[in-house]
């Protein structure tokens, strides 16, 4: 969200972005005054907009110090929850209504996910004018379904509770609500678009087929601002295609930092990820001795369900010096595997679109991942056509079992016995485009092509 507003104003769009104002994102920010003021915010009181600025990008921020005075994460915070997300609904549907008090006003407004859901129905059910709402799909695994009781506390009027409205099986449902009224929908890969129609919809899938033509998957780009092997901060040596044997350096630098042997002919397999059932990450957990008898390396980053961290951490200490764990979240870690790695594995049950399999390229380390969502659109998988051509930048296999990703392991230590077929595949991935320029002109487009009404 950082990335996306900024193409799009590069493309000459006055995209800008609307946000909590948490008090480490307003720390950050230059604030440069209040552009609405309200008595009160879904019972929470008083709250304000700010007009805020980060470099090439203007922002507004909702301050309402009941629901978002968050010292630290935004995350892990219950409370409130449907009326701190419906106050930014409600927000943004305001700005598109009525603008701030600058006389800017929005005539487009894009959701993102669950917390963004009510978005698309305050500007339903609010009368004219009627900015165009677009809704984009992350993970639809993440709804945000509330009780009905809360109907009145959200400013959510009678009418709206039907299954044309805001209800999903006796709920209110954020998500449903925004797929149901939103004039446009996407989502972060045109795998996932499908996949979600079918089965993998959580329970939208009927309603996603049926709103199919209003349905686009358009893919995340990477944030080469944050994600550049040849200035990150975070690395130990810096490298790009020119220079590849500068990468070296990370790699053992990365298996000091994780207590890893210093052993330049292990292949170093790592994952960067959250521990949840959709990542695949048993399949990992089935390969440990496997990739060990094979003479590699695995490093995993990642938290969640305390069971996957419990495994993960005793397969460290079984292998010690061959397997390391780091539980916990560090953005400057994530780096640092990225420019170590020799492959990072994404065995994603579900993906949307994926970041870590782009990063992966980017930084010279071959995808290994499940054929699903955003995974199956942005790796192309190693085949001796795929090589023959030179478009091959990673592995892929299909079924969700470890075995199955056993053999494709083994594909990958084959190929990394090879070097320069290594070499060639690692390259075409640090040459492909992910930039946000191309996904920013497909939501433009989009965009464009909404009719606003009653203007
Ligand atoms: P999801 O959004 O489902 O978690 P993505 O692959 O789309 O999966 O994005 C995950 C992002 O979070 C990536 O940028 C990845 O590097 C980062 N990430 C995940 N776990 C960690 C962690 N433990 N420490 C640092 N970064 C992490």
């Amino acid at each position: 969200m950082a990335a996306l507003p900024r193409a799009l104003r590069a493309l000459g769009a006055d995209a800008r972005l609307l946000l909590p104002a948490y008090p480490a994102i307003r720390e950050a920010l230059e604030i440069r005054g209040e552009v609405a003021r309200f008595q009160d915010l879904m019972g929470g009181g008083p709250a304000r907009i700010l007009r805020a600025e980060a470099p090439g990008l203007p922002l507004y921020l909702l301050d309402q110090p009941t629901f978002f005075n968050h010292p630290g994460s935004p995350y892990g915070h219950p409370e409130n929850l449907p009326q701190r997300f419906a106050a930014l609904c409600w927000t943004a549907a305001h700005l598109g209504r009525v603008g701030d008090s600058e006389g800017w006003r929005p005539t487009v407004l894009h959701g993102h996910d669950w917390p963004a859901g009510l978005m698309p129905a305050y500007v339903a059910y609010g009368g004219e004018p009627r900015p165009a709402t677009l809704m984009t799909i992350h993970n639809i695994a993440f709804q945000g379904r509330f009780p009905a009781s809360l109907l009145d506390d959200l400013w959510l009027p009678s009418r709206a509770f039907t299954p044309e409205g805001v209800e999903f099986e006796g709920d209110i449902g954020f998500l449903k609500a925004g797929l149901t009224l939103a004039d446009r929908l996407s989502t972060v890969s045109p795998s996932y678009a499908r996949e979600i129609q079918q089965d993998g919809g959580h329970g939208l899938e009927r309603l996603l087929t049926h709103r199919n033509g209003t349905l686009r998957g358009i893919l995340n780009g990477v944030d080469h601002l944050i994600w550049n092997p040849a200035k990150d901060p975070h690395l130990f040596s810096h490298y790009d295609l020119k220079h590849p044997a500068r990468r070296a350096p990370n790699r053992s630098y990365f298996q000091r930092r994780l207590g890893l042997q210093e052993d330049s002919n292990a292949p170093i397999f790592a994952t960067v990820s959250r521990l949840d059932v959709l990542k695949g990450l048993d399949l990992v957990l089935d390969n440990v001795e496997h990739l060990v008898a094979r003479g590699a390396q695995l490093a995993l980053l990642g938290q969640g369900e305390p069971l996957l961290e419990t495994a993960f951490r005793q397969a460290a200490q079984r292998y010690s010096g061959r397997v390391a764990t780091f539980i916990g979240y560090d953005e400057a870690l994530a780096h640092k595997t990225f420019a170590a790695a020799d492959v990072i594995l994404v065995p994603s049950r579900q993906e949307p679109c994926g970041l870590t399999q782009l990063y992966a390229q980017v930084y010279g380390a071959i995808p290994l991942v499940r054929r699903t969502g955003g995974l199956a659109d942005t790796v192309v998988g190693v085949s001796p056509e795929t090589l023959a051509d030179d478009t091959a930048t990673g592995f892929q296999f299909d079924e969700a079992n470890g075995w199955v990703l056993g053999e494709a392991i083994n594909r990958a230590l084959n190929l990394f016995s090879d070097p320069s077929t290594w070499r060639q595949v690692q390259r075409r991935g640090m040459l492909a485009n992910f930039s946000w320029e191309g996904p920013a002109r497909a939501y433009l487009e989009l965009y464009t092509a909404i009719p606003e009404k009653g203007v």
